[in-house]
């Protein structure tokens, strides 16, 4: 979906070694998340142990990975991916852990989708550092335990939620990745565009901060979309008008909505009058999937304060009449 989607692509994914803050003093906002992890991490080396396993919880795009691989980082200890769908069976699991070494970071991206029997064997890595490899099969099976070297996990998880309450007690920290200010999210597109090499104009930065939903992901992806248009079509310069001008081009408008978005408000406005409608009503009459338009759209237009979730179906508030340009007709529901 485009240009403003907080999940990854190929491209995001071939710069992303690029545009990563390596150390904790280089990642951009987040204050109380990097203050509480270096506490974590310098207290476990003053003490000479591995730290304690930290949790990261948050929207995708928001920095959990560039997180996990900081904390290595400033250990100065290997890091080991690898992603909870990839783990199937328990063998997957204990393949990984048996060969991690002494203070490896274990990042384990998508946590909350590892299959059911590897978290059993996770809490007992977690807690005694230990596996049990069961040999054989039926009655004459045997578990025979195997000691794995001290590591530190690192879970990631937009859904912290959905963690059974054993997996998540045995986190010594859960980092809550938010949404980022639009002052930090101008810091960050000042950086990249200065590792990407582009000259970037203050308040071409301040523009695309301000449409990139506070994801850092999407900042950066739509500072390349810019740099793209001012290499094409202008002299290279990314100043405020290019920025315009490119953004509107790839249907990003003043605060960061798209064309879906826009589809998902004005169906909302003009057809049902600002609602209540239901969530699948709606899609239907935007030519979509109910779960694209709920996972999707919809996150956006209720944290922006576009649409209210209530009991009786979604609702349109003030604010997306205004920026819809439209005035609400009497006795709308907004
Ligand atoms: P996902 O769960 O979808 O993989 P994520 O939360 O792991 O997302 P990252 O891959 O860590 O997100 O970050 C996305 C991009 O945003 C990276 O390329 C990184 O360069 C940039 N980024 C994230 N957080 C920051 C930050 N605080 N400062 C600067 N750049 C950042």
């Amino acid at each position: 979906r485009g240009v403003v989607s907080p999940e990854a692509g190929a491209d995001d994914r071939a710069l992303d070694g690029a545009l990563r803050p390596r150390m904790l003093e280089d990642f951009v906002g987040q204050d109380r998340v990097r203050e509480q992890l270096s506490l974590v991490l310098r207290g476990a080396q003053s003490r000479g142990r591995a730290p304690d396993h930290v949790l990261m919880s948050g929207g995708p795009g928001l920095g959990k990975t560039t997180l996990a691989m900081i904390i290595a980082n400033e250990l100065g200890a290997p890091l080991r991916i690898t992603s909870g769908p990839a783990i199937e069976r328990s063998g997957d699991l204990a393949a990984v852990l048996s060969t991690l070494q002494e203070g490896e970071v274990l990042f384990l991206d998508e946590i909350h989708r590892m299959a059911r029997p590897a978290e059993e064997m996770l809490y007992v890595a977690m807690e005694d550092f230990r596996v049990d490899v069961v040999v054989g099969k039926g009655p004459g099976a045997t578990a025979i335990p195997l000691d794995i070297a001290p590591f530190t996990l690192v879970g990631a998880t937009t859904r912290a939620g959905l963690l059974p309450a054993p997996l998540r007690d045995r986190f010594g920290f859960t980092a809550h990745v938010d949404f980022y200010r639009p002052e930090d999210l101008e810091t960050i597109v000042r950086r990249s565009a200065g590792l990407l090499g582009a000259d970037l104009a203050p308040d071409a930065a301040r523009e695309i901060a301000r449409r990139s939903r506070g994801t850092p992901r999407i900042a950066n992806r739509l500072l390349r979309r810019v740099r793209d248009y001012a290499e094409v079509r202008g002299d290279g310069t990314l100043d405020r008008a290019t920025a315009r001008a490119a953004l509107s081009l790839y249907e990003v408008d003043e605060l960061g909505l798209d064309r879906l978005d826009r589809a998902v408000l004005d169906a909302l406005l003009r057809r049902f009058r600002g609602g209540p409608v239901g969530l699948s009503t709606l899609a239907v009459s935007v030519g979509e999937e109910p779960e694209t338009v709920e996972v999707v759209a919809e996150p956006f237009l209720v944290r922006a304060g576009f649409v209210a979730r209530t009991p009786r179906g979604r609702v349109a508030t003030p604010e997306a009449w205004e920026h819809m340009g439209m005035t609400p007709p009497d006795g709308a529901a907004g």
